[in-house]
């Protein structure tokens, strides 16, 4: 509750903690076989990482587990429409993939449709979420069909919802990819589109504070010069990505995939020889960008952030050497299904 400011509804949040035991429980007894109990940053250790992933869990246990209890799977079927009778659901309309309308009877329908982040009308009513701010990393399609079946038969609503959130992102690079971490969840200096730090960057090893401090800014550039980045490949990374980039995985991809990315023109990656450069490219005040830098590596020698108050051991110095390669990104939070 705290955790996400008390915007979520406390009787649900309450009935998940009390059924978590019962549910690994129950995969256990199915033969699902957990990777590690991992955190996403410094959270709790509760993440159970399946055994391959999610893919695994769904090819390897529930598919055949479905097909041995006789449920019928269809696919490219989707539900349209709750069918009500005398107040109860007793059937839902589906469309086949040769566009028929199927009627399945039923005695009860658990709506299990996912999230709607991809339907920029329920986003606006149901969130305070701009999402020309926000990358969104759901599956695509999550339309909150469920949600609007229901509401068309008279279910009622809160009125609102919360997106989970993660700080960073970097557009276009998927979660196990060495630059997303390096760019996206790792405490190096972050500044603003005006070149101005404005947080505390270790914010980032708490997945939903750092998406609360990243969603004030329409901008976030990681900077991050050769020395760092040497740093992330030889030494190891401080943060990672929860169980998908370990912390101290030694980031070994990121300058192939650096160079990748430059070579793509990705619109989020720049690499400078000077911070003068950099700031150009990045469309900042030189002025600012330069005094920023100068007042961080000050604190970075002194060993003490009197801004932020950022953990000295992540105080690395920026330093302006010649062919600096530089990883920024612009904002930043990713609702995962919402
Ligand atoms: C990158 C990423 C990493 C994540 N990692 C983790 C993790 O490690 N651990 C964790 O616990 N959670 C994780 N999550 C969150 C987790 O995946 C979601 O919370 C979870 O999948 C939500 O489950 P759901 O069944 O409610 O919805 P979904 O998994 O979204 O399933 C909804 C299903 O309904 C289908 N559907 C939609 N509309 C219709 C319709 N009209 N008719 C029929 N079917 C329809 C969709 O195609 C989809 O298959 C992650 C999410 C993302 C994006």
């Amino acid at each position: 509750m705290e955790f996400h400011n008390y915007r979520v509804s406390g009787p649900q949040w309450k009935a998940l903690i009390d059924a978590s035991g019962d549910n690994i429980q129950w995969l256990l007894d199915l033969g699902v076989k957990f990777a590690m109990v991992s955190s996403p940053g410094k959270g709790e250790k509760t993440w159970h990482v399946y055994d391959g992933f999610g893919d695994a869990l769904f090819d390897q246990h529930f598919l055949p587990k479905a097909e041995e209890l006789g449920v019928e799977i269809l696919l490219n079927t989707p539900g349209k429409e709750l069918v009500m009778e005398d107040g109860r659901i007793v059937g839902v309309k589906a469309t086949t993939p040769d566009k028929k309308e199927l009627l399945i009877k039923c005695k009860a329908a658990i709506i299990a449709t996912g999230g709607f982040s991809d339907d920029p009308e329920l986003v606006a009513e149901l969130t305070t979420d701009d999402m020309s701010q926000v990358v969104n990393g759901g599956t695509p399609g999550h339309t909150g069909d469920g949600i609007k079946m229901a509401r068309a038969v008279g279910a009622a609503s809160n009125g609102w919802a919360i997106f989970s959130k993660i700080g960073l992102t970097l557009e276009n690079h998927s979660v196990h990819s060495h630059i997303n971490t390096a760019a996206a969840m790792e405490p190096s200096l972050w500044v603003n589109k005006f070149g101005e730090r404005y947080v505390n960057e270790d914010v980032i090893f708490h997945y939903t504070r750092a998406a609360n401090a990243v969603g004030t800014q329409p901008t976030t550039y990681s900077i991050i010069d050769s020395n760092l980045l040497n740093k992330m490949v030889n030494e190891g990374c401080y943060n990672g990505f929860g169980a998908y980039v370990l912390p101290g995985t030694k980031l070994v991809d990121l300058p192939g995939e650096l160079e990748e990315a430059l070579a793509r023109g990705g619109k989020n990656v720049f690499k400078a020889d000077t911070l003068e450069e950099l700031a150009d490219k990045l469309g900042i005040d030189r002025d600012t960008f330069l005094a920023t830098i100068d007042r961080y590596n000050e604190f970075c020698a002194m060993g003490q952030d009197l801004d932020y108050g950022k953990d000295p051991q992540y105080l690395n110095e920026v330093k302006p050497v010649p062919s600096m390669p530089s990883i920024s990104k612009s904002s930043t939070s990713t609702p995962w299904a919402a």
